[in-house]
């Protein structure tokens, strides 16, 4: 297998898969993109093998509810493509892996329209245009929307009616569908989006172009629920990972229990581990209210190249100072949120500056700081 190339041919602002993985400060970084948002039992075993066998033992989840593995050996990308192949976690086909960029409302039910719409369009991925590698799909079809405020350009949500509707990233309205139009209308949207230029916009958020006629309407999405909090829900415990990572071992530990039947994933640092009650994960929390759930931080040096502090370990010692949401970026790219933070602090030439109520890109309050200067400079918030 020709991985040379495939890793070589990675630029900064990819969005990697296991058929192009992203080379990191750390080796390569591999994303897993798990149907439907959920493992089995099986497969969570083996992909918790596989992050121990050929990653660094960790598995991150992402904003788009798929895992990641981080540290993997290019020699070693191969193996670990065929292992991941055989739990039916990747694509065989490259160019289809590449298009599955799907987030699905995880609390899903197995005949619901959610699971009806999209693997309707699992199955008709090749019918879409080349697309820009972060465009995804959004299939929020369950009895009120739980994504609302997670990023995605075509999305499929319930309307005010309860009908279903179609509804372009950027634009607060859509129209209401007929049932089992769905996955015609997202596909339309998509050639829409690339035949009006859409490419250049990369995104369908930043894309201006007027909508097509049939694509334009007044219908507004229902009233979202709140996003998965940790704590016991209806067929399992949702569990809190800090910095959305999880010790592969732990995480077997678990998959192990008796009663435990898979797991899904969410957007929102939260796993869904079905048939759990009463288990404690070691490292995970199920408290709400725990301070390292209101932090956002990357991976910081030496995991990123372009990082020039570390930010993990400074937000485990700074999140219990902090009241709000705490944003520590490695530098001003800002990968782990785009979103305002209450307490932002950013690295830069090896130190830290700091701003409230920004983004990593913010100009900062304070500049240059050592990282025993912050707690002090908390009290200025
Ligand atoms: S924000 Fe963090 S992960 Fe992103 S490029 Fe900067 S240092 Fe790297």
């Amino acid at each position: 297998m020709a991985l040379s190339s495939q890793v070589e041919g990675v630029v900064r602002g990819w969005c990697p898969d296991a058929w192009r993985p992203m080379m990191a400060g750390d080796g390569l970084l591999v994303r897993v993109k798990p149907h439907l948002g959920r493992v089995s039992v099986a497969q969570a075993i083996g992909l918790c093998e596989a992050a121990l066998t050929y990653g660094n033992g960790l598995l991150d989840l992402t904003r788009r509810a798929n895992f990641q593995l981080r540290g993997v050996d290019h020699l070693q990308w191969p193996a670990l493509l065929e292992r991941l192949q055989a739990l039916d976690l990747v694509d065989d086909d490259a160019e289809r892996e590449g298009r599955r960029n799907l987030l699905v409302a995880p609390e899903w039910q197995t005949d619901d329209d959610t699971v009806r719409i999209a693997s309707e369009l699992y199955g008709r991925l090749h019918d879409l245009p080349r697309l820009p590698g972060k465009i995804g799909f959004v299939i929020d079809a369950g009895p009120a929307p739980a994504l609302i405020c997670e990023p995605g350009d075509f999305r499929i949500e319930r309307a005010c009616s309860g009908r279903l509707m179609l509804r372009a990233d950027g634009r607060s309205e859509g129209v209401e569908l007929t049932d089992g139009t769905e996955v015609d209308a997202l596909l339309a949207l998509a050639r829409w989006f690339v035949d009006s230029g859409g490419l250049q916009a990369r995104r369908m958020a930043r894309h201006s172009a007027a909508l097509p006629d049939w694509a334009i309407g007044d219908v507004r999405s229902a009233q979202p629920l709140r996003s998965m909090l940790p704590g016991e829900r209806t067929g399992g415990t949702a569990y809190g990972l800090p910095f959305g990572r999880v010790e592969a071992s732990t995480l077997m530990n678990v998959m192990e229990r008796p009663g435990v039947t898979g797991l899904r994933l969410t957007p929102w640092r939260v796993i869904l581990v079905e048939g759990a009650a009463g288990i404690d994960i070691p490292g995970l929390s199920t408290d709400p209210a725990e301070p390292l759930l209101r932090v956002d931080a990357c991976p910081g040096k030496p995991a990123c190249s372009q990082a020039s502090v570390v930010t993990r370990e400074l937000a485990r010692r700074i999140a219990p100072l902090v009241r709000g949401r705490l944003h520590v970026s490695g530098c001003a790219k800002g990968c782990a949120s785009s979103q305002p933070a209450d307490v932002m602090l950013t690295g830069r030439d090896g130190r830290y500056d700091l701003a409230f109520n920004a983004r990593a890109d913010a100009e900062p309050l304070f500049r240059g700081m050592d990282s025993a200067d912050i707690p002090g400079r908390l009290g200025a918030f």
